[in-house]
């Protein structure tokens, strides 16, 4: 029988483990126990909806047995096993394949906490066995077979017998250490203990031949052992369960035993719902983004039980897009076991429950916002881009629903703002809500078009994620507050007389320069927001210089043009030069509106179109 090899980054993984001086090794049985419980569930599920197969509830159990001589402890199931082919797939290769490059990349280093990074399932056997051993007999099959492993050098796998279908993990516990108290997994009072603390909500009896004393028939004095099948865990799902029985911590444990994510959730929502459609759901907001949820990869959705059975384990149509970070599980009796995938989606009771959920994490998150506003921001740092994609989707349809969610950065408040607050704190003369859009706050601040309504007193919001200002713009307004940006030519503030007078004024020159720059800029006008700079690009109609940055990044979004307006501040120092050159010397008219128009496409942090010509342009000058 020839040994296999692990798949390359399976081994990694597997060496990790094996080393890891990991502090909670215990958390691998609640591990094994998940594992059992969802090949019970499968097989559950198979019994309910196939007619074929006979149901007993009673057959189905989870049972731990210890063998204090072989030093073995084996976790058994009477779910639905594993083929040959499926003992090689499952357990040869780590299941997340990718995963572990992702992490190599960012931060793999000696140490790392690769249990608590990711969930490995199966292999943290490896924590505390030298040696694995599998035996499984899958649903449909008469033979068995055995998988067997001693670490990282591989595994073999040969025909077997197991009179029943199910799995038994056979872990070969470590000699104990000076470190690690390994015969603690031996020991039946600390796995009892270990079951309850991680596995007491799983739905199938969890047997333990528990081993007693007791006085022998007609003796005083003499005990005798015998042993005790016991049934370890509650089995109460934690979801049916009354909510102030719970405790924080069991929806935390709870979090963590369904891998659905590796942080501490930020929040957790119990609902027990009765009423035209009845159900419980337990749902949770996790602190931190998962690796992949920015990628196609990532899937959301819910797990779905009907009455206890899990039918799907992530149904999407119970989360719109926008809530795709939410994790969690809806039980309902009101739901059929046979529904298939495209009925469900058109079931009417689901629509309901989806509705009702969507509803009750909109509230949630709102009073996350009113009560505990840090919180709620670490919040919307992992996932407050989600939300705005959420605005901008559908043509706006679910703006309503997600606008008092959204914060942006004030630049007067200097911290991030609902808009709420900013339109409460709005002067009555003050007629829109003031953005500008830039690659960072920093970057903002400095920007010349501000100035004028910086120097209002005016608060502006700063847009710096590339979606920001595309949801702004389907937003439109906010309780009747249209929104404007600092450059765009009209900010409603009332025009200083200099700066329209001015415009006539000097008509003759600003048209010279626009047909010195041909179709780069729209017009040349004089500025009415400039203070200190000479310069500055503003822009018309729909799509700002902004936009144009971020669609012209993507691969298709080469023709998007921003209609700009170069303004020029008369009241410079420069602007006297400009006039002298117009009257006197109209090449060097021609270089100057070149070099104001490039380094206003400088501070807007757009690229120049010609930068040899450029420098040659400073060179003649400087000559
Ligand atoms: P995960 O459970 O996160 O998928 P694991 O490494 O724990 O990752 O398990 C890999 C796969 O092996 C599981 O998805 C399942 O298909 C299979 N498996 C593990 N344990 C059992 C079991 N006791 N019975 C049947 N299949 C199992």
């Amino acid at each position: 029988m020839s040994k296999k090899q692990f798949q390359a980054e399976s081994k990694r993984i597997l060496e990790l483990m094996i080393n890891s001086i990991y502090t909670h090794r215990e958390i691998f049985l609640r591990e094994l126990i998940s594992n059992a419980s969802d090949a019970i569930d499968k097989i559950y599920y198979l019994a309910l909806t196939d007619e074929n197969l006979n149901f007993d509830r009673e057959n189905y159990f989870i049972k731990i047995t210890v063998d204090q001589a072989a030093r073995t402890l084996t976790v058994s199931d009477t779910g639905i096993g594993m083929t040959q082919e499926e003992l090689e797939a499952n357990l040869g290769i780590i299941a997340k394949s990718g995963t572990l490059s992702f992490k190599e990349a960012t931060e793999m280093q000696e140490g790392f906490d690769i249990i608590g990074q990711f969930g490995v399932g199966f292999y943290s056997a490896f924590m505390v066995a030298d040696k694995v051993t599998v035996i499984s007999r899958a649903l449909g099959s008469i033979e068995a077979n055995k998988w067997e492993s001693e670490g990282a050098d591989g595994y073999t796998i040969e025909h077997w017998h197991r009179d029943n279908v199910g799995t038994d993990i056979i872990l070969h516990i470590k000699p104990s250490t000076e470190e690690e108290d390994y015969d603690d997994y031996l020991n039946q009072y600390r796995l009892q203990s270990i079951i309850k603390k991680y596995s007491d909500f799983i739905r199938y009896p969890i047997k333990m031949d528990i081993s007693r004393r007791r006085l022998k028939e007609g003796s005083e004095n003499e005990y005798e052992e015998y042993v005790e099948e016991q049934v370890v865990n509650s089995m109460v799902p934690i979801w049916r369960k009354n909510k102030n029985e719970l405790q924080p911590d069991d929806y935390e444990k709870f979090y963590a035993e369904k891998h659905y994510g590796f942080d501490e959730p930020i929040k957790y929502i119990h609902l027990s719902v009765s009423g035209a459609v009845s159900y419980n759901a337990i749902l949770f907001i996790p602190e931190r983004i998962p690796f992949d949820f920015y990628s196609k990869d990532y899937e959301k959705g819910l797990e779905l039980y009907a009455n206890g059975v899990l039918i799907m384990s992530k149904c999407p149509d119970l989360l719109p897009d926008y809530f795709s970070f939410v994790k969690g599980l809806v039980d309902s009796e009101d739901l059929s076991l046979n529904i298939s995938r495209e009925m469900l989606q058109h079931d009417r009771q689901l629509k309901l429950i989806a509705k009702n959920i969507n509803t009750k994490i909109k509230n949630e998150l709102q009073n996350l916002l009113q009560n505990d506003r840090e919180k709620y921001e670490q919040f919307f740092k992992a996932f407050g881009r989600q939300l705005k994609y959420g605005v901008y989707d559908n043509y706006g349809r679910d703006k309503d629903v997600l606008q008092d969610l959204l914060l942006f950065y004030s630049s007067r408040e200097k911290k991030l703002v609902t808009l709420e607050e900013y339109v409460a704190r709005m002067p009555a003369e003050q007629k829109y809500i003031y953005y500008a859009a830039g690659e960072s706050n920093e970057r903002l601040e400095k920007m010349p078009q501000t100035e004028i309504v910086a120097d209002k007193g005016y608060e502006i919001l700063f847009l710096t994620e590339d979606v920001d200002e595309f949801a702004i713009k389907i937003l439109m307004k906010y309780q009747d507050k249209e929104f404007r940006s600092v450059s765009s030519g009209d900010l409603g503030i009332e025009p200083g007389e200099s700066a329209a007078e001015a415009d006539e004024k000097h008509k003759a020159l600003f048209v010279a320069m626009k047909e010195m720059l041909g179709d780069k800029v729209k017009e040349v006008r004089a500025s009415q927001r400039l203070k200190q700079h000479p310069v500055c690009l503003t822009n018309e109609g729909e799509l700002s210089i902004e936009m144009e940055k971020i669609l012209k990044a993507m691969p298709d979004g080469k023709n998007f043009k921003a209609d700009k307006i170069l303004e020029i501040n008369v009241d410079h120092e420069v602007f006297q030069s400009l006039t002298q050159a117009f009257n006197e010397d109209r090449d060097k008219l021609k270089i100057y509106s070149h070099l104001l128009y490039n380094q206003a496409l400088l501070i807007e942090g757009l690229p120049i179109d010609d930068p040899v010509e450029f420098s040659n342009n400073i060179c003649s000058l400087m000559k």
